[in-house]
This record gives structure tokens, C-alpha cells and sequence, in this order.
């Protein structure tokens, strides 16, 4: 019940508000908040100050065939 390969991620390198290349603020994180499994990181923007969640998360697609191979 911890393997992160069932979980889709993006990676989101830059500043969702202004574009600039965020700044680690923390890294390689046990997931207690959302009790999700593997390592997650933050990342903060030097010019704005937002910090976000990098990798994150993505929704699991609607239509998941797992029949399919
Ligand atoms: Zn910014």
C-alpha cells in the first residue's frame, strides 16, 4: 500500500504567479499531511514567496483502464 508508481506526478519547476525558478525549501519529505507515499518537496519562489509542492500530485485520470495489459 506504498508504492508511489500508482500515483501521477508533474513536475513544476517555476513559479505558478510569476515564472521564476523556485528555490528549494524543503526536500525529500515523508508525506504526513496528505499521507502519501515516497519523498515530496517544496519549492519557494525568491521573487514572490510562493512555496509549492514539487513534484505534486496529479488527479488520477477518469478513464484508468487497468484491464489493458
Ligand atoms: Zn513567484
Amino acid at each position: 500500500m506504498s508504492d508511489r508508481a500508482g500515483i501521477a506526478v508533474e513536475q513544476v519547476p517555476v513559479c505558478l504567479l510569476c515564472g521564476s525558478r523556485g528555490q528549494p525549501l524543503y526536500e525529500s519529505l515523508s508525506d504526513r499531511m496528505f499521507d502519501a507515499p515516497g519523498a515530496w518537496g517544496y519549492l519557494q519562489c525568491p521573487g514572490c514567496g510562493l512555496a509549492w509542492l514539487n513534484p505534486r500530485p496529479l488527479p488520477a485520470p477518469p478513464n484508468v483502464d487497468l484491464r489493458n495489459g
